[in-house]
């Protein structure tokens, strides 16, 4: 038996990087995998890789859209067992350069979109289910072009904190995990041709001298979805190979 035989999931950003990798863990445990993200091919591809899955594509931070996210999971009809609101984007800019839009876009994505995932998943909610958030080191970390991402961070451990002690009543599980840097396609996206230069750098830096694997982050992702995890509430989980401790 899996850790996560017969039970409903849902995975937002399931279909690349962290959240693709946490979906296959999922499955493979299991659960039937609902998957979020905003383009339809990668969605299919994603599908087609995980297995026991269904892709529902659309914005985290359009409410109409989380909507039709929760209707295919209702009409699934076994209620939702594990919810990873995973999805987020990172945009570097240094205060000279951040922009009205670049800010709003971080925000809506990354705050409002969790918030939306989250609340809008209430009704279905099966007793014991699991709520996990994706933070990030970037939250204390401060490091420079990414004061807009940073704060965004703060704020999903702060909802964290706050859902944590407002579900755990009624039977549900609320955590974050922190991961430090992830080789994932989120580095392309910041940096560009300079992503490789950059992990290396940041690599550097941290004990094991390298970023994590995808499926690292997968892994701890599962540890909270699971039973063995049913005295955590409302912990901030570092998967960063130390970079939280230097
Ligand atoms: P990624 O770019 O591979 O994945 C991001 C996912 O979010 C994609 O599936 C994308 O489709 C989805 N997404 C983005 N905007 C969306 C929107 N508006 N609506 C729906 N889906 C949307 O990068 P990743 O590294 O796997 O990122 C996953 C999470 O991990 C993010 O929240 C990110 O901030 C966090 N994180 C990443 C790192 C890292 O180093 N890669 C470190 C710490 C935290």
């Amino acid at each position: 038996m899996g850790q996560l035989e017969g039970k409903t999931a849902v995975v937002t950003g399931g279909n690349t990087g962290i959240g693709l990798a946490t979906a296959k863990r999922f499955a493979a445990e299991g659960a039937h995998v609902f998957i979020t993200g905003r383009r339809e091919t990668e969605l299919e591809k994603a599908v087609a890789a995980i297995g026991n899955a269904t892709a529902v594509s659309g914005d985290v931070s359009v409410a109409a859209d989380v909507d039709r996210l929760y209707k295919r999971v209702r009409e699934h009809g076994q209620g939702l067992d594990v919810l990873f609101a995973n999805a987020g984007i990172n945009h570097i800019a240094t205060l000279d350069e951040l922009t009205e839009d670049i800010h709003d876009a971080v925000f809506d994505i990354n705050v409002k979109g969790t918030f939306l995932t989250v609340q809008k998943a209430l009704p279905l909610l099966n007793d014991g289910a699991s709520v996990i958030l994706t933070a990030s080191t970037a939250a204390e970390g401060g490091a420079a072009g990414m004061s807009a991402y940073g704060a965004s961070k703060a704020a999903v451990r702060a909802y964290a904190r706050a859902w944590a002690d407002e579900l755990g009543s009624r039977g549900v599980r609320v955590n974050v995990i922190s991961p430090g840097p992830v080789n994932t396609p989120m580095w392309d996206a910041a940096f560009g041709d300079r992503a490789r230069e950059m992990m290396e750098a940041v690599a550097a830096g941290l004990p094991p001298k390298r970023v994590a694997d995808p499926d690292e982050i997968a892994a701890a992702v599962t540890f909270l979805a699971s039973s063995d995890s049913s005295f955590v509430y409302g912990a901030n989980l570092y998967v960063d190979g130390g970079m939280n401790q230097i």
